[in-house]
């Protein structure tokens, strides 16, 4: 049994709905392109699972938030797939590869074969278990990758109303689900391992600001350890979260967020892998030249900082994805991705916008005591990160382009004074 296409998507998240839109937008014939996902859904806009989605209020349900509504431009239902001549092939997971034979082996055991490949495999959440904590299958223990996490995350949500949920992690998950918990009157306590929240991008004084806008929403912080073990009753239910620094908390339910690893294994052995994930050139290409990689499995060549990374955010999923497209079916045309890193987050009625890269020596700015206030991080006497909380649009695209512009800094003290106005006038 077996089927045959040009041009074929492994993975139906993000990147791979952004990439059909590329390929419809460049003229894909029908029959020629096809989607095989493990989910049972069309790709849609993950971002929304740990925000609209969770809201208590006329909460995000599909179909609106399939791709590509998170840039405004149109949605792609299930029918937009038929009328396009996509096949979308749901609820099927590849369990191998074979890049030499160009074929896919799904668990149902068909074999798909493509003239083109776009690995859109993303992540998967880290569990406990591999910290060596048991316990995650507990009916009241939470991760968030996908729809299904969501929706079950929602129905835990919604049997501990006014009760104590523990959130394992400060990263993005952590700090995402913990707003989101709290609008729904659940009291929330975090637990992560660093000194602060969001320990890879944040300064001190930039977490500062946050964790004490959720203590104002009555969340406590638990920082510098981690969790050893659950209490669980009769039911298999968690009741506590017992930490290493001793304390036990009482728990009607467990939010996770602790990292996440690239989907590769299919390629291990195949390809050539780097940074966690599968490395391609700027064209998105990888080792075998009729495979592509693109959103968070994907390791490319920043050029802006001149070195390979793997960028785990919704734009560069994006981006990524159309560029491959454009390299796939306008190869003398496409030039090297050239993408500077952005980040951001929504929380409570806070949103941050991040540009470039965090290294170097930070110089803050604004007013850390009200809406308005952001940092530049400065290395090798240029500035090559930055970051707002609270911005206009103006003003986010202001701090984008002189990311991007890498201007040399001789006076931080000016630039401090200067502040936002540095990049509005630049
Ligand atoms: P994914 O969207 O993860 O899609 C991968 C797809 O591949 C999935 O459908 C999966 O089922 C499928 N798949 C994997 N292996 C197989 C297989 N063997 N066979 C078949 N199918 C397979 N980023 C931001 O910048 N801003 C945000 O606000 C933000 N919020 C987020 C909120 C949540 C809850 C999560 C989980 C992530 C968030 N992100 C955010 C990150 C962003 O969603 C990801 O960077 C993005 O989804 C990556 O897109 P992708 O297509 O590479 O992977
Ligand atoms: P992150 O990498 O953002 O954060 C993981 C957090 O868990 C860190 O604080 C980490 O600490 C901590 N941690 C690691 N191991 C343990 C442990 N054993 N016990 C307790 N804490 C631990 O990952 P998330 O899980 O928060 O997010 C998953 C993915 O989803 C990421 O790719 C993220 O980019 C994406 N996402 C993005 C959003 C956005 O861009 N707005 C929103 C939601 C998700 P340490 O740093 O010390 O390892």
């Amino acid at each position: 049994m077996g089927r045959a296409f040009v041009y074929v998507i492994l993975g139906g998240g993000v990147a791979a709905g952004y990439a059909a839109h590329e390929f419809v937008k460049r003229g894909v014939s029908q029959g020629e392109l096809c989607i095989i996902s493990e989910e049972p859904v069309a790709p849609y806009e993950r971002p929304a699972l740990s925000k609209g989605f969770l809201l208590p209020e006329a909460p995000a349900r599909l179909p609106s938030f399939h791709c590509c509504v998170g840039t405004n431009e149109e949605r792609l239902t299930p029918k937009w797939y038929k009328e396009h001549g996509i096949e979308l092939i749901l609820g099927t997971r590849v369990k191998s590869a074979d890049v030499r034979r160009k074929t896919l082996m799904t668990a149902t055991g068909e074999t798909i074969s493509y003239k083109f490949l776009i690995v859109a495999t993303g992540a998967r959440a880290l569990k406990l278990e591999e910290f060596g904590v048991t316990g995650s299958d507990a009916e009241n223990v939470c991760y968030l990758r996908d729809l299904a996490d969501a929706t079950r995350l929602v129905n835990v949500m919604q049997s501990s109303k006014d009760g104590n949920a523990v959130v394992i992690g400060g990263g993005y998950i952590g700090m995402e689900c913990a707003a989101s918990l709290v609008i729904n009157n659940i009291n929330v306590t975090m637990v992560f391992p660093e000194a602060h929240c969001m320990g890879r991008l944040f300064t001190p004084k930039i977490a500062s600001y946050y964790e004490e806008f959720y203590q104002s929403k009555g969340v406590k912080f638990i920082k510098g350890t981690v969790l050893t073990s659950f209490d669980l009753n009769s039911d298999g239910k968690v009741t506590a979260v017992n930490l290493r620094d001793g304390s036990k908390l009482p728990a009607d339910m467990v939010v996770i967020g602790i990292g996440i690893r690239a989907n590769t294994s299919l390629f291990e052995g195949q390809l050539t892998l780097e940074k966690g994930g599968i490395k391609v050139n700027g064209k998105m290409q990888s080792s075998n030249t009729s495979v592509y990689a693109v959103g968070d499995v994907a390791a490319f060549p920043v050029k802006v900082f001149g070195e390979t990374r793997r960028l785990e955010h919704v734009d560069s999923a994006r981006k990524s994805a159309r560029h491959a497209v454009a390299a796939i079916m306008q190869p003398e045309t496409t030039g090297e991705f050239d993408y500077l890193p952005f980040f951001y987050s929504r929380v409570f009625t806070l949103s941050w916008q991040f540009y470039g890269d965090n290294v170097g020596e930070a110089v803050h700015f604004g007013d850390f005591t009200g809406k308005t206030f952001g940092a530049y991080w400065i290395n090798k006497g240029h500035l090559i990160g930055s970051f707002l909380e609270g911005g206009t649009k103006e003003e986010y695209e202001a701090i984008a382009k002189i990311t991007r512009l890498k201007p040399e800094i001789q006076d931080l003290s000016e630039l401090e004074k200067q502040g936002l106005g540095f990049a509005l006038t630049e």
